[in-house]
């Protein structure tokens, strides 16, 4: 029984169940939200409480740091080993407004695009709600930092997990526990139409960015095979009906892919998309893969992207090039383990 795995109340009723008292959760939640995950480090809860039948196999259960690579701009990213031997990827990033971490929400991924590492060998399995807080947690115990930004955009689709990402986003959300507001939270989908509309009533807080990359609806089913169940009209209209629905703006990621996805003609249509919507394009040169054959732009092509975007209205940045010299792409260090 991982204890990152449960609400509160669950947590709570769990112990009582067993005759120990209540508030014994609360203890639990707060020293597993600074980061204390070993019985005997917990100074104030007492060694029979561990040793009580039933909750002999109740602990806070971390996934095995197998490698970490570290930038020079401060991005350390790490492969780690949950307790089955699957593993994944976490990416911990510097920023002005404080740390933050892109974890993943599956092991693998079955969504299948053309560009991406991490979907190469298809879905593995799930992660919990408890393995993903546990991502967290052994990354801040890694570098020693405390993270203040949670990016749910590594390996997986989210939206494909939706039950145990709820789930984690309630737990993390707790301020019995971890305290993390909503909107230090951001949920990247490829775009499972059904779900979004679930998640704005669930988490209107919560940021939503959404993985375009191709403002053609053909095109886009070509590198990303999702779009051949939610083509990019329907894509589209669930994100207006979002963002009238919750006021929130909507974050576009687009990928920039030479020859594929970045000239004039991909702009005007990009633009024409997107005209008049609450949104933000955030575009993203190529962290190449060696076995796949995309190759990236220039930066100098994303920003004249960015510029012409911003003249047609349109809210655009480049993404800073964070960890560009380890294993940047998503994906690229499990596969190579
Ligand atoms: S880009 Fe995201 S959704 Fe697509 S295959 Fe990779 S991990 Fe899955």
């Amino acid at each position: 029984m991982n204890i990152l795995d449960l609400e509160f109340k669950e947590l709570e009723n769990f112990i009582k169940e067993a005759g120990q008292p209540g508030f014994r959760a609360s203890q639990l939640y707060g020293w597993i939200a600074k980061g204390v995950t070993e019985p005997e480090d917990m100074r104030n809860v007492p060694k029979a409480f561990w040793e009580t039948e039933g909750l002999k196999e109740l602990r806070a259960e971390l996934p095995d740091v197998v490698t970490t690579q570290h930038s020079e701009d401060g991005t350390v990213k790490c492969l780690l080993r949950m307790k089955d031997g699957c593993s994944v990827e976490a990416v911990f990033m510097k920023y002005k407004y404080g740390n933050s971490i892109c974890i993943s929400s599956q092991a693998g991924c079955r969504m299948g695009c053309a560009f991406c590492a991490s979907g190469m060998n298809g879905l593995e399995r799930d992660l919990t709600p408890g393995e993903m807080y546990g991502e967290i947690l052994a990354v801040e115990k890694e570098t020693g930092e405390k993270i203040s930004h949670i990016v749910v955009m590594g390996t997986g689709e989210p939206f494909d997990n939706y039950e145990n990402l709820s789930k984690f986003i309630r737990i993390i959300n707790d301020p019995k526990g971890r305290n993390l507001g909503m909107r230090n939270i951001t949920v990247s989908t490829c775009g499972l139409v059904p779900v979004i509309e679930r998640f704005g009533d669930d988490f209107p807080q919560v940021n939503l960015a959404i993985s375009l990359h191709a403002a053609d609806s053909r095109e886009r089913s070509e590198i990303m095979p999702v779009n051949r169940a939610y083509p990019l009209e329907e894509l589209i209209e669930a994100c207006r009906r979002y963002t009238e629905k919750t006021g929130r703006r909507i974050t576009f990621e687009y990928t920039l892919i030479k020859d594929v996805n970045d000239d004039k003609k991909h702009l005007d249509k990009l633009s024409d998309l997107l005209k008049g919507m609450l949104c933000h394009v955030n575009l993203i040169p190529l962290n190449e893969v060696k076995e796949k054959s995309f190759r990236s732009g220039t930066r100098e092509r994303a920003q004249e992207f960015r510029d012409a975007l911003e003249n047609r209205g349109i809210p655009a940045t480049v993404r800073r090039e964070l960890g560009s010299d380890i294993d940047a792409a998503c994906g690229q260090l499990r596969a190579k383990k």
